[in-house]
């Protein structure tokens, strides 16, 4: 079984796909993490992100099952990732893997943002997770104030809007939802309850595919 959850950035969908994952007894990848290894491997060479033949040699070189995510994490990552993410050769090189781990054992949950259009067209379920770019900007400044008490809410609002710009305009495998995939809003839902409502969503997808 494999279920594929979309969104921009800050959506949730990452936490999201972690507990869907738990709740089926599936293996869960969150694919965003790929793209940010890709960009760090880049940024340890002291390599520009503009240099897509490197970023298309780290793509094909990276190893999916050894991805550290603390390192991964924090928005200069994300950033960076989105900058090497419009590469079609490193989409290319990190296509394989992404369908490869879905295919193992029972399956997967992979979260993401191009799972439902082109990874697994033909998964079993498929959730586009999104909030208004305010909400998730609010939600991604009260976690990283944190560590960056001086941070503004504004600073993180631009970045996000950025981010889901370049991701949605790019030419290969934009943010998008797929035809067939169930939108879920949590704008107004606590964590809770937007696992609750994704569950509906998924078993409404799964009944019909049985
Ligand atoms: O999901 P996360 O914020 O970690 O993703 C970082 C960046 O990686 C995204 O902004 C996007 O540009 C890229 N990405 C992608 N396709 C995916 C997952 C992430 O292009 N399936």
């Amino acid at each position: 079984m494999i279920i594929a959850v979309d969104g921009p950035a800050a959506s949730g969908k990452g936490t999201l796909g972690k507990r869907i994952a738990a709740h089926y007894g599936l293996n869960h990848l969150d694919t965003g993490l790929i793209y940010r290894a890709v960009a760090r491997a880049l940024l340890d060479q002291n390599l520009p992100l503009t240099d897509e033949l490197a970023a298309t040699a780290a793509a094909r070189a990276l190893d999916l099952s050894v991805l550290d995510e603390d390192r991964l994490r924090g928005p200069q990552a994300g950033e960076a990732a989105s900058v090497i993410s419009v590469y079609p050769g490193v989409r290319e090189a990190l296509l394989q893997g992404q369908r490869s781990f879905a295919m193992r054992g029972s399956g997967a949950v992979l979260d993401g943002r191009d799972i439902g259009t082109v990874i697994c067209p033909d998964a079993d379920a498929k959730i586009f997770v999104t909030a208004s770019s305010e909400e998730r900007a609010k939600r991604r400044w009260l976690e990283l104030k944190i560590a960056h008490p001086d941070l503004a809410y504004e600073t993180v609002l631009s970045d996000i809007q950025q981010r889901d710009t370049r991701d949605s305009n790019r030419a290969a495998s934009p943010l998008r939802m797929a035809d067939d995939a169930r939108l879920l809003d949590t704008t107004k839902l606590d964590k809770e309850t937007a696992f609750q409502a994704a569950i509906v969503l998924i078993e409404a997808d799964l009944s019909r595919n049985r």
